[in-house]
C-alpha cells in the first residue's frame, strides 16, 4: 500500500475509510499528536482518527492528517482481506 491519496476525500473514500477504522484488518490510523497521553485519549486505541471529508480528526484531541493509503478506502480491497483473513481463521 504506497499510493496515497490526500483530503479533500470524498463521501465514499470517507465511509471507506471509517469502515477500514472499524474492520480490525489492519492497525487503525491513530492520533499523531506528539503530546498526547492515553489519559487524554481512552478510546484503547491511542485515539483512532475518524475520517472526514477535509481529512482526518482525532476525536480526542485537534489532531488532525490529510493523506491516507489508497488501500483503506478501497471497499473491494477491504471486503477481500476480510475474507482471506477469515478463511485462515482470523476473527474480525
Ligand atoms: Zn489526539
Amino acid at each position: 500500500m504506497t499510493t496515497k491519496i490526500t483530503a479533500p476525500f470524498t463521501p465514499e473514500q470517507v465511509a471507506n475509510l471509517n469502515n477500514y477504522q472499524q474492520s480490525n484488518v489492519g492497525h487503525p490510523f491513530t492520533c499523531g499528536n506528539p503530546d498526547k497521553t492515553n489519559e487524554d485519549h481512552p478510546d484503547g486505541n491511542r485515539g483512532a482518527l475518524v475520517a472526514t471529508i477535509k481529512g482526518w480528526i482525532c476525536p480526542f484531541c485537534l489532531y488532525t492528517q490529510d493523506w491516507a493509503h489508497a488501500g483503506m478506502a478501497d471497499a473491494r480491497a477491504l471486503d477481500e482481506t476480510k475474507e482471506h483473513l477469515t478463511k485462515l481463521g482470523f476473527k474480525l
